[in-house]
């Protein structure tokens, strides 16, 4: 039998074909070329190419399936390839012949299983470098990741090109809420648009990736910030097509200006400062977007500064109770005291402003507070052995002590150590936002109250102070803050003298002793004794004082009023 195709030709082709094993971008083109001819000279029906990742998606025939040559002509099989990689990947290539055309010969048979083995040898190499892609730089959901981000970041650095981007954090606002409201289904549509709209303006000089959960980082040309900055301020998404459905997204954002030139020595350049940006940016109740700049750096260091050298500040005693006399107006006479905290480290005194947000980061604020407890009972206990007069001390109590079912055993057993009798103590507590914690601050307040220990609510006035909260806990003090307090009594009809006139007259009636915190002036006091209010504690009396001045103040309690 004569052959269709000669040595020759064979080897023409299988060079060819080698050629495009070799190269790292495929010419399309040319290859489909190729076939045809091949396919022609072989006198072939058809040529295709399965590829299935899994043994799954062969049997539910979900695989990427190509057909580079057909004549509409095919019936028989003439060869057939299928191989399974050991990571369960299926590649198969089957060529067709026509039913008339006569039979190849075992050489031409063995010649095309030659030329398509090559075949399927590139192809499942190109796939491959794909799966790899697509596991390497993709979540399970379909969003770029972390991995992504960092090498963007490395060719873009090699090539120069980061000076002057702008990189970024987002965390997406109430995305919790949402998912709540329209179905995690329809938040998962929400998230994906939103990505996919920040991706498509950022654009192919940039990148954004997914952290996890709602929260994305990226960064993109400078020249795009207009655009970016108005996503992240709230866009619209669509999440169902057919009822035109949408909902507004917006973000809170840290962003880094990166430097024009910019030469980045590690990811962590710019993760930390995206980073602290962001988180800056979700403490505001309003989000918004935060530019990082180095303060932020500074205060990061503080903080680990601080949370470093709190343990052995505990055990060095470095923290010292100070004593605010608390006073009746009308007696003069001290009738109570508050204790406040003051780190001494290297001979220098740190206010509380400094250390104790950073120690309510976590639980460290519990360890500093039974702390002051046990000094001041030590103080008290002190002061009755040695015969003098001793007043009702209050110990200020963090918010995060509410979730700990021991901290009434525990406050107690401290008191109790001391022999110290319980109306001696007054713990103070502020106000709580959430539902869960008012439960647990009544529970509190009520266990405190029926074993004899005192309790004030403290800074009352700032922030979000309800009614509820001293209509439904038992406290025995209510001690105002001295931004509620007016700046004088004339003008008695303006809207903070009434508000003060009216609230302290509620509390009288209900049986609260109030102190008013922060006193400063004479005409602060006049507006005390106006509203009856006859405790009073601040500067224009006393500063907190080192125990030594207290005692010496309790002994000579003289005040120019
Ligand atoms: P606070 O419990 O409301 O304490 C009153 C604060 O007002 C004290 O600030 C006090 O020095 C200050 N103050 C008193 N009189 C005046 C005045 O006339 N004018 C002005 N401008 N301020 C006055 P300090 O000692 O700096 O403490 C600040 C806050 O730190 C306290 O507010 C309290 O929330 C917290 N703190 C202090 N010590 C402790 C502690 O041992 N444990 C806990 N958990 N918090 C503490
Ligand atoms: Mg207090
Ligand atoms: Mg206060």
């Amino acid at each position: 039998m004569e052959k269709r195709v000669s040595k020759e030709r064979y080897l023409y082709f299988l060079q060819k074909m080698v050629c495009f094993t070799h190269s790292s971008t495929l010419d399309r083109e040319k290859y489909v070329e190729l076939i045809h001819e091949i396919c022609n000279e072989y006198h072939l029906a058809k040529g295709v190419t399965e590829f299935y990742t899994t043994p799954m998606m062969e049997k539910n025939g979900e695989g990427e399936i190509f057909c580079d040559f057909d004549n509409g002509k095919a019936k028989n099989v003439l060869v057939n390839i299928k191989v399974e990689s050991i990571t369960k990947a299926i590649i198969c290539g089957t060529i067709y012949i026509e039913d008339e055309v006569e039979d190849h010969d075992p050489e031409e048979v063995e010649q095309l299983n030659m030329m398509l083995s090559l075949i399927l040898g590139f192809m499942s190499r190109r796939r491959l470098v794909r799966v790899l892609e697509e596991f390497g730089f993709y979540d399970l959901d379909g969003f770029r990741n972390y991995r992504a981000f960092a090498r963007f970041l490395d060719i873009a650095n090699a090539e120069n090109r980061l000076g002057g981007m702008v990189a970024f954090h987002i965390d997406l606002h109430n995305f919790n809420m949402v998912n709540r409201e329209i179905g995690r289904h329809n938040g998962d549509i929400v998230l994906k648009r939103y990505y996919n709209k920040l991706s498509d303006t950022i654009g192919e000089s940039g990148i954004v990736t997914h952290l996890g959960g709602d929260k994305f980082i990226g960064i993109f040309e400078r020249k795009e910030k207009r655009k970016v900055y108005d996503i992240f301020s709230g866009t619209p998404i669509v999440y169902d097509d057919e009822k035109n459905k949408r909902i507004i997204v917006s973000a809170s954002a840290g962003v880094f200006m990166l430097p024009d030139p910019y030469l980045m020595n590690s990811y962590g350049d710019i993760m930390d400062k995206i980073m602290m940006a962001g988180n800056t940016a979700k403490r505001q109740a309003a989000g918004g977007i935060i530019v990082y700049d180095d303060r932020m750096k500074m205060e990061k260091e503080h903080i680990k500064r601080i949370q470093s050298s709190f343990r052995s500040g505990l055990e060095n005693e470095e923290f010292a109770v100070y004593y605010q006399p608390k006073v009746d107006i009308e007696t003069k006479k001290i009738i109570g005291a508050e204790a406040l905290c003051r780190w001494i480290r290297n001979d220098m005194i740190i206010p509380p402003i400094e250390f104790i947000p950073v120690l309510e980061m976590n639980s460290d604020i519990c360890d500093l507070d039974f702390y002051m407890l046990d000094h001041v009972c030590s103080d008290i206990r002190r002061w009755l052995d040695e015969g003098r007069e001793v007043v009702r001390v209050s110990v200020n109590l963090s918010r995060k002590h509410l979730v700990d079912v021991d901290l009434l055993d525990h406050i107690i057993s401290i008191i109790d150590k001391y022999k110290v009798p319980h109306e001696y103590i007054e713990m103070e507590l502020t106000e709580t936002t959430t539902d869960v914690l008012f439960s647990d601050l009544k529970r509190v307040v009520c266990g405190l109250s029926s074993a004899g220990i005192w309790t004030a609510v403290d800074d009352f006035g700032v922030g979000y102070s309800s009614l509820t909260l001293i209509r439904d806990i038992p406290w025995n003090v209510l001690k105002v803050d001295k931004s509620f307090v007016p700046k004088s009594h004339e003008d008695e009809n303006s809207i903070s003298n009434l508000m003060f006139k009216h609230v302290t007259s509620l509390a009288h009636d209900m049986g609260l002793e109030i102190v008013i915190e922060g006193v400063e002036s004479i005409d602060q006091l006049e507006v005390l004794r106006r509203n009856n209010c006859n405790v009073a504690q601040g500067y224009f009396f006393d500063r907190p004082l080192p125990v030594k001045d207290y005692e010496m103040r309790l002994i000579n309690q003289v005040y120019n009023i």
